[in-house]
């Protein structure tokens, strides 16, 4: 392994230094954005375009075809996910990506995955008009069917770039027709012969719209993503006995909604003293749910979020010790179970400064954030230093064909993309001072 890969070995600040002073073509990357919605698009302006469809191939051969006319290689690996890569000087490093999705949600919108592409496109285009030499190659990446609205789960083939699923597992995922990603992946001529987890990265940079309202409200530009939250998902089920409302005096009651008001509140409580992590029941059953009975057994589910695995668990543990005071008290009782949980991802300092030191560079307002919902980038992280660059979207509005990110806030995300990939070459030097 060439010792430039060793992190003790990399390149020192400052960044003014290291900076170079190329810019993106905005109005380019907006054409591609508004070029590129017509595969799959919908009379709403927004995009249908499911993972492993037609539209999905024909935007698909559009990018191999725009990323070959700038002289990279564009190769797929066993699950799709598709690598244009440009030579840098260094051939022997292993490529920085820059990476997202191209499918999109039944009734998606312009920006949510296609974004963090087209972007990456426009800083290719950007260092091939430039004739500008990296250090190592550039890599753009479109992950197969983040998504997963077609073929669940979500980050399915990034998940198994990343070893969390087997190849096997991805090919077998079926639609709702029965059809699976094996058939649709060979059918639209995208299974390669790279193996997921052969094909290594120096890093990827992961550029998406927030999906959330923090950035408009705080008028930010750029969102610097330290991680994601890890999530943590309960079941609960509470019983009392019903009972006839008029007959039953108080104090002989079993009533399950009363333990279930009590969880609720516990529950709002927890989240609010652990902020910036979140705590929600979200859904909740009531049996039988008659105005004149006394409810015997109420379903609720507990939505648990934070950055911290630590903090995590004493929200959970929180959760638990409710329960066993208030229920019992209540001459309730109480069947609790975790249903599925996902690890809370911190992000690799280092790229995390490149974002940074591009951001001051441009001037833009930022602020440090962590993502709400998952990424191809969470799994990533797990086999190569990785970050995300979030830009604003109107109302925090996504997942919907009213998606909106205006044409500033697009090539201010492109803009900190390129910066923040140059700077992190810079540091790759082979011949930097030690
Ligand atoms: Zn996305």
């Amino acid at each position: 392994m060439p010792q430039a890969q060793d992190p003790i070995a990399r390149n020192a600040l400052p960044w003014s230094t290291m900076l170079a002073n190329l810019q993106i073509n905005s109005q380019r990357l907006w054409d591609s954005l508004i070029d590129t919605a017509k595969f799959g698009g919908t009379e709403k302006g927004g995009i249908k375009r499911l993972a492993l469809s037609d539209e999905d191939k024909q935007v698909r051969d559009w990018f191999k075809a725009q990323c070959e006319a700038l002289g990279c290689t564009v190769a797929a690996d066993e699950v799709g996910n598709m690598f244009a890569t440009r030579p840098g000087r260094d051939n022997t490093l292993p490529p920085i990506a820059m990476g997202s999705h191209l499918d999109t949600q039944p009734t998606g919108g312009k920006f949510d995955g296609v974004l963090g592409v087209l972007a990456a496109l426009e800083v290719m285009r950007t260092l091939h008009e430039q004739d500008y030499e990296t250090n190592a190659p550039i890599e753009i990446v479109n992950w197969t069917n983040e998504e997963g609205s077609r073929f669940p789960p979500a980050m399915l083939a990034s998940g198994v770039f990343a070893g969390v699923f087997p190849p096997q597992y991805a090919y077998e995922r079926a639609d709702r027709e029965g059809i699976t990603f094996l058939q649709e992946l060979e059918r639209i001529g995208y299974r390669g012969p790279i193996r997921a987890g052969d094909h290594k990265l120096s890093a990827m940079f992961e550029l998406h719209i927030e999906q959330g309202p923090i950035l408009e409200d705080e008028k930010k530009m750029i969102g610097v993503v330290t991680g994601v939250q890890g999530m943590r998902w309960y079941e609960i089920t509470i019983k009392g006995q019903d009972a006839h409302t008029g007959a039953t005096p108080m104090h002989l009651r079993k009533n399950a909604l009363v333990g279930a008001a009590r969880i609720i509140d516990a529950v709002d409580a927890i989240g609010l003293r652990h902020q910036p992590g979140v705590a929600t029941v979200g859904l909740i059953e009531n049996k039988p749910n008659s105005r004149n009975v006394v409810p015997g057994e109420v379903f609720l589910t507990v939505d648990l979020r934070h950055p911290d695995e630590n903090a995590l668990d004493e929200m959970e543990t929180e959760l638990r010790s409710a329960l066993a005071q208030t229920i019992p008290a209540l001459t309730l009782t109480y069947d609790e179970k975790k249903i599925w949980s996902s690890s809370a991802v911190k992000f690799a300092p280092e790229l995390i400064e490149c974002v940074r030191a591009a951001t001051t560079k441009s001037g833009f307002d930022s602020r440090d954030m962590v993502s709400g919902a998952g990424h191809d980038a969470a799994y990533v992280a797990r086999v190569a230093p990785t970050t995300m660059i979030f830009v604003p979207c109107e109302g925090g509005l996504s997942h919907n064909e009213a998606e909106s990110t205006s044409h500033e806030e697009c090539a201010a995300g492109a803009q900190v993309l390129l910066d923040a990939v140059l700077a992190y070459d810079q540091t790759l030097r082979g011949d930097a001072p030690r």
